[in-house]
């Protein structure tokens, strides 16, 4: 038997065991269903090369998309109280939270960092939707108020980056405390005159659109992605009416005035930096040149001179003419209604 075990057993087993090749290696386009290719996907930022359609990016690769050359650095966020309702459902909340944990290798959904964008000191808060859904609980709500803090300290603009399904309903109230606070967190870096922009990813919903989500100076959504309050098939059920196409996407957000910009992820950093540059910047680039001041008379005097048929007659004529609209005036004021100072029509 010592043949079969030792020698025969293990050439099956090689046969038949997967060889030691990542299955990570391709990827299949959630819209289009195209494979592509993992190297590809990871130089087009995860957008499909073939339909554009953007997929969700975890914190730490939004990160390094943002920030000038690796410069930077991510910030440990203060230690926040874990299940303090002691909340089960299916699971304990707290072997949730470390399955989470251990999946994503983040204490929680989000991270926050500081480093340059086009040699701009920025901190930047990003959301991991592999984390619980990008839930918004005590840590993220900590997190925020830290990402605000170091905005201050560092006289430096703020960029959040949500990707989050609202609050976490296992931590209750206390996580929709959290909206809140966010928004405190959004009004220092605000009286510190500080530009505050959001970054609407794939999605952006619930408590987290109810409050700081919706706070920038300036929202720039990424194409395609999901942004509202409320689900479209609550709503759908709510009003008992079919949602027109496109509801809820950020191009849909932008017609109707909800977001400034749509922007291609690959254009993300650079657009980032040109608003950061045109909100940061202390003073105007160019030199202020006074305008040649304008004598009032010169648009007055041919509206309050002359009677409206006046205006249609020749002003030679109105000028020089006795007509009773010119006749109250002296010669002085009437003067500058010559045709070349009268506006154009
Ligand atoms: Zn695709």
């Amino acid at each position: 038997m010592n043949w079969l075990t030792n020698f025969v057993r293990p050439k099956i087993r090689a046969l038949y065991t997967k060889k030691d090749v990542p299955d990570n290696l391709w990827h299949k386009c959630p819209n289009c269903e195209a494979m592509i290719f993992h190297r590809d996907l990871e130089e087009n930022l995860h957008v499909c090369q073939h339909c554009g359609f953007h997929m969700r990016l975890d914190a730490d690769k939004r990160l390094k998309m943002l920030f000038d050359d690796d410069d930077f650095q991510v910030i440990e966020l203060p230690k926040a109280p874990i299940d303090p309702l002691r909340f089960r459902d299916q699971k304990r909340y707290t072997d949730r939270l470390k399955e989470a944990q251990a999946k994503t290798g983040k204490s929680d959904a989000i991270r926050v960092a500081h480093g340059k964008m086009g040699g701009i000191g920025t901190v930047i808060a990003a959301f991991d939707f592999g984390f619980m859904g990008g839930s918004m609980g005590i840590a993220v709500g900590e997190g925020l108020l830290a990402a605000a803090r170091l905005a201050v300290l560092q006289e430096a603009p703020l960029v959040v980056v949500p990707s989050s399904g609202g609050a976490r309903m296992q931590e209750g109230i206390l996580s929709l405390m959290q909206m809140p606070r966010s928004t405190i967190a959004v009004q220092m870096v605000k009286e510190a005159g500080l530009p505050y922009i959001v970054v609407l990813t794939d999605p952006t919903t619930g408590g987290v659109t109810a409050s700081f989500a919706m706070l920038g100076d300036l929202h720039i959504a990424e194409k395609g992605a999901q942004i509202g309050f409320a689900g479209a098939r609550v709503i759908e059920d709510t009003i008992r009416e079919t949602l027109p196409e496109g509801f809820q996407r950020s191009e849909y957000l932008m017609e109707h005035g909800m977001v400034d910009m749509v922007v291609h992820r690959k254009d993300l950093r650079e657009t980032l930096i040109r608003v950061l540059d045109l909100l940061s910047r202390p003073g105007p680039s160019a030199e202020i040149v006074t305008l040649p001041k304008q004598e009032p008379e010169a648009v007055v005097a041919p509206t309050e001179a002359e009677s409206i048929e006046d205006l249609t007659a020749e002003p030679t004529v109105a000028v020089t003419s006795d007509t009773p609209g010119a006749q109250p005036h002296s010669g002085e004021t009437l003067e500058p209604a010559t045709p070349g100072d009268r506006p154009e029509r």
